[in-house]
């Protein structure tokens, strides 16, 4: 008798790449299960809740009225003097739980079947197949998607790779902030060393007020602080965040049975670290091979290995990425007003030109400077055709 296992791919995480691949998976027919450790899809809410018009139009998605919170203009990013440059990219803020739901309900009315309150803590590959240990029940699939986000559980539980280097994340639901219609970013190192702090308007005249930092120990406090100088007042609705991998993807995002997907590849923008479009995206790549891999009753890691020459094909260079925001990071608030002095003010349609002369420039007030102008790419690479947000 041949033994079939329960499902022929099984997700873990039901963040928005989880649950993307398992409709993709879904809808081209796939038997598939979606495992999440929380009660509840999309909550808690650990993201800025940004999605760029590109990133939406990438994906193929229509967005339902009910998961947008409010239409943006771009990026406004401002330098520690106040000075203001932009990105002109039309996108959203998004409910990012009901977001997450929405998709998610979508698998389910293809077939997914999800179980929630369930923590994957053990995953043993069998001849056939392999098999999830959880608090509840154990599960087999032919194959396994991690879409577990920063916690990496494949890459923990079987050794597969070093854990990401991470930053942490953190904000405020605020009320009555007054906003334009840009995602306000701050780079001010003083109070968000190597990160910086951001205001992204919601409906109703609320905002998430947050940062990025390694600064692990402090970042509530350097927080707070940002929220006083800026006189933002105190109506906090509640305060939440994470950690948030910023050290490119891991060695591998493939094995024999096993894709990585997201976070839990380290897939996130390395400057800005927006990471839905990514994790969708990987996740997208993910049902192609995953589906692929069915039809061809293969799932072996050279099999597999073509995701990751799929999204490496796709996404962002990110040696040349990490190096800027190296660069970047290295910058005091006195060096970063110095690189803002000629700066053009539109930063998404920088021609040419205009580089040379900025450049030219630089070189001629700032000689010191120049072996930095490098971290220009961090901007390049933060802008929504190159999965910054
Ligand atoms: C403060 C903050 C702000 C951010 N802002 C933005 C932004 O504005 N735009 C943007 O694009 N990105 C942003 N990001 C990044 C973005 O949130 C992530 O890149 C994105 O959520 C990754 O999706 P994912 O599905 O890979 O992982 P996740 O969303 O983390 O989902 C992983 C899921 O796996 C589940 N899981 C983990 N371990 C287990 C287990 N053992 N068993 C069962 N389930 C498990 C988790 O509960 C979770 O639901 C932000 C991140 C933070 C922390």
């Amino acid at each position: 008798m041949i033994e079939l296992n329960d499902y022929q791919s099984i997700i873990l995480g039901a963040g928005p790449a989880g649950c993307f691949t398992a409709l993709k998976l879904s809808e081209k027919g796939i038997k598939t299960a979606l495992i999440e450790e929380h009660s509840e899809i999309g909550s808690p809410v650990h993201c800025g809740e940004c999605l760029s018009e590109f990133a939406v139009k990438n994906l193929k998605i229509e967005l339902p009225e009910k998961v947008i919170s409010k239409n943006v203009k771009g990026i406004k990013v401002i330098f520690p003097n106040g000075k203001e440059f932009f990105t002109h990219e039309n996108g959203y803020v998004l409910e990012k739980d009901l977001f997450e739901k929405w998709i998610a309900e979508k698998a389910e009315k293809k077939g997914t079947e999800i179980f929630l309150n369930t923590r994957v803590n053990g995953i043993e590959k069998k001849e056939k197949g392999i098999e999830l240990k959880t608090n509840k029940h154990s599960y087999t699939a032919d194959f396994l998607i991690d879409g577990s986000g920063v916690s990496q559980v494949s890459s923990r539980l079987l050794g597969l790779n070093k854990p990401s280097e991470t930053v942490i994340g953190m904000q405020y639901l605020m009320e009555e902030i007054p906003n334009e219609g840009w995602l306000e970013f701050y780079l001010w190192p003083d109070l968000a060393p190597e990160g910086y702090l951001w205001i992204i308007p919601k409906k109703d005249g609320k905002a998430n007020v947050g940062l990025t930092t390694t600064n692990k120990n402090q970042a509530k406090k350097l927080l707070d602080k940002f929220i006083e100088e800026k006189k933002l007042g105190n109506k906090i609705v509640k305060s939440f965040g994470g950690l948030i991998p910023h050290s490119g993807p891991l060695e591998k995002t493939f094995d024999e049975r096993i894709l990585l997907i997201g976070d839990a590849a380290g897939f996130t923008s390395p400057m800005f670290e927006g990471g839905s479009q990514l994790a969708m995206k990987s996740a997208e790549f993910a049902s192609v091979i995953g589906f692929e891999a069915v039809h061809n009753n293969n799932y072996s890691k050279e099999f597999f290995s073509a995701y990751q020459r799929m999204w490496k094909k796709e996404f962002p260079p990110y040696e040349k990425l990490l190096k800027a925001k190296k660069e970047f990071y290295s910058l005091s608030s006195n060096e970063l007003n110095k690189f803002s002095e000629d700066l053009p003010y539109n930063l998404s349609s920088l021609t040419k030109k205009e580089k040379a002369i900025y450049g030219l420039k630089l070189a001629l007030k700032h000689p010191h400077l120049m072996p930095k102008i490098k971290m220009y790419d961090s901007f390049k690479y933060s802008l929504s055709k190159f999965y910054g947000w």
